[in-house]
């Protein structure tokens, strides 16, 4: 085995076993000749890798806020009392194990949870009674689980639609056949294709420098690795369209000169696994795949599909890139971009799925087409995953430059309050800047909306993310490491009703150093929607100080705060309020 085939050699006995016991280290390290510790490394780094035996149903519930606002307590109680297992515990029933996990993919469908990674949606105490008892009498998960389909909602008429309209297999890729790369590439660039991933570099740029690397192998590789809490357009293309995310990795490969492409697919995707090893066999079929495809002298091109194992940092590209060499996903130090130094030390592009997907419309309907929608900065359309306190969560394509107002209009939000744009790590808006547009030159959105109406706590909205970023932070570099856990503790005083206007405005120098010094992107964004919501929802935070000034002479003892807060807090000489 090649380091390379780490992981899915680690799936393999995970599905096989419930777990990687000691003697499958053992075995692995021999065969790698490396450390068994390495080994240990790469498997604790991932969330859905065992190093104890779990039982023959695995139970990933979702934590995100949106399933903590639709009921996820109840949900997580059911599962407990049902199974007599406790979250988080390796219980000695060998049927059942539960655990939560961060967002998986089905906002629009919450409580929802993974079963062998299977999806179950709209879970209720009463499904999950029914749902175990099927189980118990032998009923297997694929059986009963539901379609995972998210619903799209709204897609604008024929002729300013994008993505979603009539898609034949191969229209794309007929062009290559009378238009070289530099032609390809040009169209690319004058669309002005951008990431759509949501750090929006430009695509012909990242393309071009792959093209012009003189490396004998290169990469192109599929991000479907989306996991910022609130997205799930991707998982609607893989789903929808897995053909046109692929023929834009087949037209990436053509401009780039690349011979192998991977998709990486999150592992909360695995149930599309299928359909995308199908599209792809068809693909070969029409002779899309593998040599001189479409008849074209020397071009030749393939695709495997990778499955990830469990860890929100690998969607940043050089983390899924070291994930792939078989290794911890930890972002690598910004020296090089992986057009430069990538997969294997080659000349590699990491696009999102719906840079691909719109790329290769791009080629189909022609750059101008794209120009001619959307604003000057944002060209086309934009897939929205759009969740929370609405009556239509789903899907929309929107025309970049659509505004909140309209947009909470087409969802039909209820009382609208607390509007988080690009999940956690982007934008948090209020009240007051409803009439701000979707696009570059505005408001610039990922792909996930999520939307929270003024009954929601915005503390609780709050402490989930920062909940999320401290488990996900890899804890590779210090400010990451320490700013997370330091944001999490001031949001514990914030909800005991003990929290001071210092510390609020040590979160935001937190904050800041943070943004400053951080490696990768989770660091760098992971305080924003805190500092962002104090001065948004100022009112609201100078209440949560009201009840304690500066004078309080807490302390922020670091080592107490990690190991023994609670004690720190009885210590502390004034009452509580919670
Ligand atoms: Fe890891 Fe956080 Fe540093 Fe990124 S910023 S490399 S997630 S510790």
């Amino acid at each position: 085995m090649k380091r390379t085939g780490l992981l899915s050699r680690l799936w393999e006995f995970q599905n096989n076993y419930g777990y990687i016991s000691e003697n499958a280290i053992t075995e692995i390290a021999q065969e790698l000749n490396v450390s068994k510790i390495e080994i240990e490394g790469v498997i604790s780094f991932y969330h859905f890798f065992h190093l104890k035996p779990t039982g023959k149903y695995i139970i990933y519930l979702n934590n995100s806020i949106i399933s903590e606002f639709k009921g996820f307590s109840k949900v997580k109680a059911a599962f407990e009392k049902e199974t007599g297992c406790t979250f988080g515990a390796y219980c000695k029933d060998p049927l059942f194990s539960l655990f939560e996990t961060s967002c998986i993919g089905l906002s629009d469908q919450e409580p929802a949870a993974l079963i062998n990674f299977k999806p179950f949606t709209d879970l209720t105490p009463d499904k999950v009674k029914l749902i175990i008892q099927q189980l118990k009498s032998g009923v297997y998960p694929e059986q009963i689980a539901n379609n995972p389909k998210s619903k799209i909602q709204y897609t604008p008429e024929e002729s300013k639609t994008v993505f979603f309209r009539k898609y034949l297999l191969g229209n794309s890729l007929k062009k290559l056949k009378t238009k070289n790369p530099e032609a390809i590439l040009k169209t690319i660039s004058n669309s002005e294709l951008e990431g759509h991933g949501g750090a929006f570099f430009p695509t012909a740029l990242k393309w071009k420098s792959c093209k012009e690397s003189s490396d004998n192998k290169k990469y192109v590789i599929c991000n479907a690795d989306e996991g910022e809490p609130g997205t799930f357009k991707d998982k609607a293309l893989l789903n929808n369209l897995p053909g046109l995310v692929i023929e834009g990795m087949i037209i990436a490969a053509y401009v780039t000169g690349a011979s192998n492409g991977f998709i990486y697919l999150r592992a909360e995707y695995k149930y599309l696994l299928k359909k995308l090893e199908n599209t792809l066999l068809e693909f070969k079929q029409k002779n899309y795949l593998g040599k001189n495809i479409n008849g074209i002298k020397n071009f030749n091109f393939k695709i495997k599909i990778i499955v990830g194992a469990g860890a929100y940092v690998c969607g940043a590209e050089t983390a899924l890139i070291e994930s792939m060499e078989g290794k911890r996903g930890e972002p690598r130090i910004r020296k090089y971009f992986p057009t430069d130094f990538g997969y294997l030390g080659k000349s590699t592009i990491v696009n999102n799925v719906e840079t691909f997907a719109k790329a290769a419309r791009i080629i189909e309907l022609g750059a101008k087409y794209i120009s001619s929608i959307g604003t000057k900065k944002s060209n086309g359309t934009k897939l929205l995953s759009i969740s929370g306190d609405v009556a239509k969560p789903g899907i929309y394509e929107i025309e970049w430059g659509i505004t909140i107002n309209e947009l909470l209009q087409l969802c039909q939000a209820t009382s609208p309050h607390f509007i988080q744009i690009s999940g956690p790590s982007g934008i948090c808006i209020n009240n007051t800047e409803f009439n701000r547009k979707i696009c570059k030159e505005d408001l610039i959105c990922g792909g996930s909306v999520m939307i929270f109406n003024n009954f929601r706590s915005i503390t609780r909205i709050i402490e989930n993310y920062v909940k999320f970023f401290k488990e996900e932070s890899c804890g590779t570099c210090t400010p990451c490491r320490a700013g997370n856990q330091i944001l999490h503790e001031k949001i514990k005083k914030i909800k005991r009703g003990i929290c001071t206007t210092k510390d609020l405005n040590e979160i935001k120098e937190w904050g800041k150093i943070m943004q400053l010094t951080s490696r990768c992107g989770l660091g760098q964004f992971a305080a924003n929607s805190f500092m962002m919501a104090i001065d948004k929802f100022e009112d609201y935070f100078n209440l949560k100080v009201a009840k304690c000034d500066d004078n309080c002479k807490i302390e922020f003892d670091m080592q107490s705060a990690v190991y023994d807060y609670d004690n720190l807090i009885k210590n502390t000489q004034f009452e509580l309020t919670e």
